[in-house]
């Protein structure tokens, strides 16, 4: 248990509610995920599955008309087959991770991960006794993947290596250029590629793209994608993967074996969103569009913080490294004194010395009042 990690944002969130329990004011931008309510037609249906009596066990890969559903969309949004053999619907995209990792890695083997980056991988990788092999993620480069990096850190040991686009933390998102470069030397290596796509949905420049796009890759690519982001469903535990049948027949096993399956009527509404009206996930990308500018305009005005604007996600990685202080501390000191919840970058391992991941899942108010507090703070304490 001692190798096992954990998400920051959930021990940040409950610190901050605790501040609010004593009556301070907090604005939270620390947790990550759309501050809207879900779709009305998307909570209608699974208002209408519950009463309908989808109430019920299902079956562990997940219910074949939500597979079907999947295989459609990862299919049409990502011009390739994909059979609902493939899909495992699971509670969220995240026990993806959890269940890929646990089914490909086997002690000693190697697995290459970004950091700064989703802490979830790092914290699995570790957890199975695998060695966890970082690779950077640079401002300079706009936060975008170094492939030469990435090629140079492949062994004779590599069993995996885990790719997020758009990016959790910093927003970077893999042009389609780079995943042909990697493609050339991934084809002729046994690799598996955990591909999290949760953001897909998110980009604001230039189009999504995944390994799983390249010949020779769709067989040992893991997706991973989901409803938390692109719907507004975090709390409804609702996400997939699409893997070959063969794996996706052990995921399924690993599930029957943590949960059973995914909640019946939430799959049903996940039927629902996929194949409903698709305004509400256009609008909200827009609205972030809108927040992205105020935010990122908004830190470049702080002395002492650098921000560049994210490509996708809802994410921003300020550099912090002109306030002369380490990451945690001005993060806890935005926190008790500011009243502005954020995460330190090191919330994403390492690497993430030296930046704040803020989300602008919030108002534009509440964006901008935050804005003016960290400011003042800034000002009266550096
Ligand atoms: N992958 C990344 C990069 C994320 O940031 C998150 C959630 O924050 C997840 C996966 C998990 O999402 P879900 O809520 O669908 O489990």
């Amino acid at each position: 248990m001692s190798r096992l990690g954990t998400e920051t944002a959930f021990e940040v969130l409950a610190r901050a509610q605790q501040l609010e329990r004593s009556g301070r004011k907090i604005i939270h931008l620390e947790i990550g995920e759309p501050d809207f309510p879900t779709a009305d037609h998307i909570v209608e249906a699974g208002g209408r599955a519950l009463r309908e009596g989808w109430t019920h066990y299902g079956p562990s890969p997940g219910l074949l008309q939500l597979r079907e559903a999947v295989a459609e969309d990862v299919a049409r949004r990502r011009n390739i087959a994909v059979d609902p053999s493939e899909v495992v619907i699971t509670p969220g995209g995240k026990p993806i991770m959890f269940f890929a990792i646990l089914a490909l890695i086997d002690r000693g083997d190697e697995v290459i991960y970004p950091n700064p980056g989703y802490p979830i991988y790092e914290s699995m990788i570790e957890f199975v006794g695998g060695r966890a092999v970082p690779y950077g993620l640079r401002e300079e480069h706009d936060f975008e993947v170094d492939v030469g990096e990435i090629i140079h850190k492949i062994t004779d040991r590599t069993r995996m290596l885990v790719l997020n686009s758009p990016q959790n933390p910093t927003g970077g998102v893999i042009p389609r250029e780079a995943l042909v470069e990697l493609a050339k030397v991934l084809v002729d290596r046994d690799i598996f590629i955990l591909s999290d796509e949760i953001y897909s949905r998110l980009i604001y420049e230039g189009e999504h793209a995944s390994l799983a796009q390249l010949p020779g890759l769709r067989e040992r690519t893991v997706i991973l994608d989901g409803f938390s982001k692109t719907y507004a469903m975090t709390g409804w535990r609702l996400g997939y993967g699409v893997m070959r049948p063969d794996l996706a027949q052990q995921v399924a096993k690993l599930q029957t074996n943590a949960n059973s399956c995914t909640a019946s009527f939430t799959q049903i509404a996940g039927v629902a969103a996929l194949r409903g009206d698709q305004s509400c996930v256009d609008r909200m990308r827009e609205e972030f569009r809108r927040r992205r500018k105020v935010i990122v305009e908004g830190l470049n005005k702080i002395p002492g913080f650098r921000c560049r604007q994210p490509h996708g996600a809802f994410y921003v990685f300020p550099n912090i490294t002109g306030t002369k202080r380490d990451s945690k501390t001005v993060a806890n000191a935005i926190l008790n004194e500011a009243g502005v919840a954020c995460l330190s970058g090191t919330a994403f391992g390492a690497s993430g010395e030296g930046y704040l991941r803020f989300s602008f899942a919030n108002s534009v108010e509440n964006i901008q009042k935050a804005l003016d507090w960290i400011g003042e703070w800034v000002k009266k304490n550096l």
